[in-house]
C-alpha cells in the first residue's frame, strides 16, 4: 500500500512489548513523566502515553509542577526520580514553558532513565553508534515506518528537512549509522538553506520536520519518492468540530501522485514515537536489572 500506516505498524510493536512485559518476573517496567505548566499540547501528550503504558501492562505516574516551579525544586524532583530504583524511565514532557532552558532539563534526567534519548550522553551514545543508549523516540520510529513500508534506506540519499535535538539531528545520525537500516547519504536542510527545492528533487527519502503547514509542494519532489512527514500543526477549518485540522509538513494531496509512499498525518509518525517510548522503557528497566 501507498500510505505507510503508522497506526498499524506502531500496533504490532505495542502487541509485542505487551507481551514481553507479561512474561517479565517481579514488578513491572516503571515510567514517570514531569509536566511543567498546563500546556494543553503536553496534558494531551502525557495521557496519550499513559493509555499506551497501561494497555503495555507498565506502570506509569504523573509529576505535575507549576509553570513558576523553580530551576531548584525542578531539579531536585528529576534528582528523587533518578535516584528511585522504583522508576525506570523519565519523560520531560515538551513543550516545557517558555523561560526553560530545555537543554538543562534533559541533561539532568540520569542518561540511564532518559527514555526520549534527549541528554548529551545518549545524542553522544547515537554519534558513537554504541547501542546501549536510548535513541531519541520519534527518529527511531521513522527508521521502524521505513521498515515496516519495506523501504530499504541503505544506499538511498536521504533529505532531512530540520536540524532541531529532538527530530532532525538524530534522524540524519540514524540514516548515516553503519548498518543495513543506515547507511543512508544524507543531506540535512534547515531555514538558511539556499535552493530548497533542488536539494529536495534530488531525494530518494525525505523526512519533513519543520513544523510549517504544507511546505513541501509536488513541485519540489521528484517522481517515486518517499515521503515521512513528521510535522503537526494546526490549522483553521470551520468545518470541524474543534474548528481546526491537523495537517503534516508535507501537502499530502498535492504531492501524492508522485509519491511511491507516504506517511498520513495524523496516523503516521505520530503513534510511532509512543511505540519506541515503551520499547525505551523495556530497554530501560532490562539494563537496571543488570
Ligand atoms: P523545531 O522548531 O525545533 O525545528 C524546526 C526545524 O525546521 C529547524 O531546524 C528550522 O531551521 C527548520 N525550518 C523551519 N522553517 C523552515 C523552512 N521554511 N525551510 C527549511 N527549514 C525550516 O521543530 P521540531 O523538530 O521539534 O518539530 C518539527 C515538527 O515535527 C513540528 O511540526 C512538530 O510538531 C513535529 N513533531 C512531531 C512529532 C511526532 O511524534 N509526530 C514529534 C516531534 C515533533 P533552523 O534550525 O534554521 O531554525
Amino acid at each position: 500500500m501507498k500510505t505507510i500506516d503508522g497506526n498499524h505498524i506502531s500496533r504490532a510493536i505495542i502487541k509485542d512489548l505487551k507481551k514481553q512485559v507479561a512474561e517479565l518476573q517481579g514488578p513491572p517496567p516503571a515510567i514517570t513523566f514531569i509536566r511543567v505548566g498546563e500546556n494543553p499540547a503536553s496534558i494531551a501528550y502525557v495521557n496519550r502515553k499513559q493509555k499506551v503504558a497501561t494497555e503495555i501492562g507498565m506502570l506509569s505516574n504523573v509529576v505535575s509542577l507549576p509553570a513558576t516551579v523553580s530551576r531548584d525544586e525542578l531539579f531536585k524532583k528529576i534528582d528523587e526520580l533518578n535516584n528511585d530504583k522504583k522508576v525506570h524511565g523519565i519523560l520531560i514532557q515538551a513543550p516545557l514553558p517558555p523561560h526553560r532552558v530545555e537543554r538543562e532539563i534533559f541533561n539532568r534526567v540520569s542518561p540511564l532513565k532518559d527514555v526520549d534519548g534527549f541528554s548529551a550522553a545518549n545524542l553522544g551514545k547515537l554519534c558513537q553508534e554504541d547501542e546501549s543508549g536510548f535513541v531519541a523516540c520519534t527518529p527511531a520510529g521513522i527508521i521502524e515506518l521505513l521498515k515496516g513500508a519495506n523501504v530499504k534506506i541503505e544506499g538511498s540519499h536521504v533529505v532531512v528537512l530540520g536540524r532541531s535535538l529532538i527530530v532532525g539531528k538524530p534522524a540524519a545520525l540514524l540514516m548515516m549509522k553503519r548498518c543495513i537500516e543506515g547507511n543512508a547519504t544524507v543531506t540535512v536542510c534547515h531555514s538558511k538553506t539556499n535552493n530548497l527545492p533542488s536539494i529536495l528533487k534530488q531525494a530518494d527519502i525525505i523526512i519533513a520536520a519543520i513544523g510549517q503547514a504544507e511546505f513541501v509542494k509536488a513541485n519540489m519532489i521528484k517522481q517515486g519518492v518517499v515521503i515521512i512527514d513528521v510535522g503537526i500543526n494546526r490549522v483553521n477549518d470551520p468545518t470541524k468540530k474543534l474548528g481546526y485540522r491537523l495537517v503534516g509538513d508535507v501537502d499530502f494531496k498535492d504531492v501524492y501522485e508522485l509519491t511511491s509512499k507516504i506517511t498520513p498525518v495524523p496516523g503516521g509518525v505520530g503513534p510511532m514515537t509512543v511505540a519506541m517510548l515503551m520499547r525505551n522503557t523495556l530497554k530501560a528497566y532490562h539494563q537496571q536489572q543488570k
